[in-house]
């Protein structure tokens, strides 16, 4: 909009038709006072002011608008009919006009004027605004600089006080800090200390790096300073904003000692399993040798005792087959025994040995899904375990409950099997590691006996088989226990 000033009322109706002609939105004022109250509360982008005017007069109204920030910059142009002299125009620009336009007043060069000064206004109305939000934005950016550095400075100090050899890296894996600690270990900065198997570790971070995960290795490294090599776990996690890793973040924390105490539990579990076996060979044997030599009657108390025996020392045989196993497979020698096999035959031979092997109030085993009509290349022996240690599971945590479900799922390169039970279930922070070593679910221990390796053998075995495990399950509701192994 444009304001005309001026106190003669017939000057402003002529301006405001030649304004109003030519698109031009006008305000009128018709004293210096009023001209001055309607730019403080309006936004003008030129001014049209008359010199001469009682009370303030034009050049008071610019002198007075110059001091404003919000007006300063207003275009004005004097009208003036007397004051042609040169000290008058020069005194109209010093108070902060942009032209000075003597009457009578050409209309085609007045609006020629009054376009090129509102546009120009214009323009540096924008150009400010521009330069507002610049600076805005360079503010905002330096302040996130300097909190971020904090940020730096605070994650560098709580890696400093740690015990572990700890390090930050960049996104694309090049290591930007390291605490003292690392020095103890590496004479560089930018390089992993040396690893005892001689594994490159950046090698191995790569692939983890790619995809953002992540990433854990046990690695045995030494102090500069030793001969002895100690069992590290280097643990690396991508820092992340908006899904993208900007940092990385890593630590070695010695676990030798856990991993001697490991190493010595293996081998007397190794041991003490051995040392089972021979001599509960002989006593079955010679239950077996004794179950001959007496003459049976039903009902009679020695043949009740010797299958009591007899089951006691089944239960006995397979608790010392597992602590077998479990030293088998630490010692990286559980080996596979791959054949061809029908696998709907070792369905129902498996559920009909479960069946057998349980009393009449046990749950009724019920088989559905996919008929399984193709051969399956895989350790029978060690999948029957599987699926044995499933549903013994199913029934012994499901107590008062009538049935176990069996599902088969044939894929196109894999068998799905899954045990459905309608017992205790499995809490849902639990479930992550029902399949670890000796883990038992605590609140469930003392009510149903177990060593907590069934499952960890069958996780061992499936990995072998290169398939999959794993289990479904709400607290009170039952669980659903798969497996999958693949075809070819
Ligand atoms: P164990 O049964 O000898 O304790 P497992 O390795 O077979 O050892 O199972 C580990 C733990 O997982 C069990 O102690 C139990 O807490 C939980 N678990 C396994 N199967 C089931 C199931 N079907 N329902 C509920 N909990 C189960």
């Amino acid at each position: 909009m444009i304001l005309i000033v001026d106190d003669q009322p017939e000057n402003i109706y002529s301006l405001r038709k030649l304004l109003e002609s030519r698109d031009f939105k006008v305000d009128t004022a018709e004293s210096g006072e009023a001209a001055l109250k309607k730019i403080l509360q309006n936004e003008y982008r030129l001014i049209i002011l008359d010199v001469q005017m009682p009370g303030i007069d034009g050049f008071e109204v610019a002198e007075t608008l110059s001091g404003y920030s919000k007006t300063k910059d207003i275009p004005i142009i004097f009208l003036s009919a007397a004051n042609t002299d040169k000290e008058f125009i020069t005194q109209g620009y010093a108070s902060g006009g942009v032209d000075y336009v003597t009457k009578p007043v050409d209309p085609d060069i007045l609006m020629l004027k009054v376009k090129t000064f509102s546009k120009l206004y214009e323009q540096q109305r924008s150009l400010n605004r521009t330069q507002d939000a610049l600076r805005l934005e360079i503010e905002t950016r330096k302040k996130a600089q300097t909190e971020l550095k904090e940020q730096v400075d605070q994650l560098h100090k709580t890696l400093e006080s740690l015990p572990q050899i700890a390090f930050t890296a960049t996104s694309e894996g090049e290591i930007d800090f390291v605490n003292k600690q690392w020095f103890q270990y590496s004479s560089s900065m930018k390089q992993f200390p040396p690893t005892y198997e001689g594994e490159r570790i950046c090698e191995k971070w790569a692939v983890y790096r790619k995809n953002g995960s992540p990433f854990e290795l046990e690695v045995r490294i030494k102090a500069l300073q030793s001969e002895v090599f100690r069992y590290h776990l280097l643990r690396i996690i991508p820092i992340k904003e908006k899904d993208s890793v900007v940092s990385w973040v890593g630590t070695f924390t010695d676990i030798d000692d856990q991993k001697q105490i490991e190493k010595r539990k293996d081998e007397f579990l190794s041991i003490a399993s051995h040392e089972l076996k021979t001599p509960l060979t002989s006593v079955k044997a010679y239950i077996q040798l004794l179950d001959r030599s007496i003459e049976k009657k039903p009902g009679e108390s020695a043949s009740i005792y010797i299958s009591r025996v007899q089951d006691q020392l089944k239960k006995l045989d397979s608790l010392i087959a597992d602590l077998l196993d479990i030293s088998t497979i630490e010692n990286g020698k559980l080996k596979l025994n791959r054949k061809v096999f029908d696998f709907e035959q070792f369905l129902d031979h498996v559920i009909q040995t479960v069946h057998h092997t349980h009393d009449r109030a046990s749950p009724v085993i019920e088989r559905v899904g996919d008929a399984i009509d193709v051969l399956v290349t895989a350790d029978e022996i060690r999948i029957e375990q599987v699926l044995i240690n499933y549903l013994t599971n199913a029934i012994k945590y499901s107590p008062g409950s009538d049935r176990v479900i069996v599902t088969t799922e044939k894929g196109d390169n894999h068998v799905k099997v899954s045990v459905r039970d309608f017992g205790i279930g499995v809490p849902e922070d639990k479930k992550h590691s029902v399949f670890d070593k000796f883990y038992r679910v605590e609140e469930s221990s003392v009510k149903f006996q177990g060593l907590g390796i069934g499952l960890y053998i069958c996780s061992e075995i499936i990995r072998q088989h290169g398939g999959t495990y794993g289990v479904e399950s709400h607290a009170g509701e039952g669980s659903t226990f798969y497996f999958t192994i693949p075809l070819d």
